[in-house]
């Protein structure tokens, strides 16, 4: 007889979908038969700048000692981040891309039985790592897109465990200030841990809704606030992210993760390009000047947008999104659609440097012509 597997998974991986990551440039160029260097990706938010060149000298620099295990305490880069961001490095817990950190978080406070509230359009890395540990996902109806903060706090239970908020939320970019995420603390008992996702927050400097969780930490010992280097720092393949919480939080969740579960180039890739501010300016300037860049185009193709607070807007294309997809990869262009996150007729495209923009909107333009609404 043959064993059939899928019965034998936990439930909860029973029901997983994995995740859909962007469609890689190479793979395109094997399926169509175009050059790379011919291809455009809009489709992961990574940083269109390319890595910061500091970053880049550590990184090389770092090759030469492959053959050690890293720093599993990270000395270096916890150091440079509690000076950065001004707290204690007992409050830091590193991961493998801030995705590690969610996945340990959930391990750490979530188990079958555990209610897990998060959003209807929000990061797909919140039910995947709640089914993964056989607890039960509540998904809060979105509300204008965003979430609907009081009715997550509604939905809070004997049996939840944990509530994840994306700030800004991928992939609809919407952002709730730091008034709304506050009432939202106030009313989730303490016992409640609640996940503020802020992979975004580099972008929101200087505007109307520059919220910062690790603001919020004093008032609110239940809150960790997740970050990361692969957005607006430029570094997504080397996979660095990290929790702030209290060190009682912190000493939680580094009993859980890898011992070494951040590689030492990674490590001394993020020490240097935290000092690196010119860069992180440039990154913000090339993205306010990019989305407002997108935003018109997309107008003038009679398009309507959510507005974002991310690297990326979603762009409701009036039909499938899918056959849009598919039409712009035949012109080289990558961007994300997003059915799988309840939004089938929307694309979540990421803002690139002024003329892959201008490719995008051009190719869109061509693509949207020959399919009809
Ligand atoms: C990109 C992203 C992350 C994290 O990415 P990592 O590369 O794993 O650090 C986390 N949350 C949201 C909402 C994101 O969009």
């Amino acid at each position: 007889m043959a064993v059939d597997y899928q019965t034998l998974a936990v439930e909860g991986v029973q029901s997983l979908t994995p995740y859909q990551p962007g469609k890689p440039v190479e793979e395109l160029a094997r399926e169509y038969g175009f050059r790379p260097d011919d291809i455009i990706k809009l489709a992961s938010n990574e940083n269109p700048l390319g890595p910061s060149p500091r970053a880049l000298a550590a990184a090389r620099e770092a090759l030469e000692n492959l053959c050690l295990y890293p720093d599993g305490n990270a000395f270096a880069l916890k150091e440079a981040l509690s000076r950065h961001l001004g707290l204690a490095p007992a409050q830091l817990t590193l991961g493998n891309g801030s995705n590690d950190v969610l996945e340990v978080i959930a391990r750490c406070f979530a188990a079958p039985g555990s209610e897990v509230i998060y959003s209807q359009h929000a990061f797909a890395v919140y039910p995947l790592v709640t089914l993964a540990i056989g607890a039960r996902g509540v998904e809060v109806p979105a509300k204008n897109w965003g979430h609907d903060l009081e009715a997550m706090a509604d939905a809070v239970t004997e049996r939840t465990r944990l509530l994840f908020v994306a700030n800004p939320n991928n992939p609809t970019g919407t952002v709730a200030g730091e008034k709304a995420i506050r009432s939202l603390m106030d009313r989730v008992p303490e016992r409640v841990v609640v996940v503020l996702d802020e992979a975004y927050c580099e972008y929101l400097a200087g505007t109307d809704d520059d919220v910062n969780g690790i603001g919020l930490l004093r008032d609110y010992p239940n809150l960790i606030v997740t970050r990361t280097f692969s957005k607006a720092w430029g570094l997504a393949a080397l996979r660095v992210g990290y929790a702030v919480s209290s060190a009682a939080i912190a000493n939680i969740l580094n009993r859980v993760r890898q011992p070494f579960n951040v590689n030492t180039v990674a490590q001394v890739a993020a020490t240097a390009v935290l000092s690196d501010l010119e860069y992180l300016e440039r990154s913000r300037e090339v993205n306010r000047q990019g989305l407002r860049q997108l935003e018109a185009g997309l107008t003038d193709l009679g398009l309507e947008w959510i507005p974002s607070a991310g690297n990326f807007v979603a762009v409701d294309v009036g039909r499938d999104g899918n056959e849009v997809f598919q039409g712009l990869l035949k012109e080289g262009v990558i961007v994300r659609p997003i059915g799988g996150y309840g939004m089938p007729s929307h694309l979540r495209v990421s803002v690139g440097l002024p003329e892959q923009n201008e490719r995008f909107l051009k190719a869109l333009k061509r693509v949207l012509s020959a399919t009809g609404a």
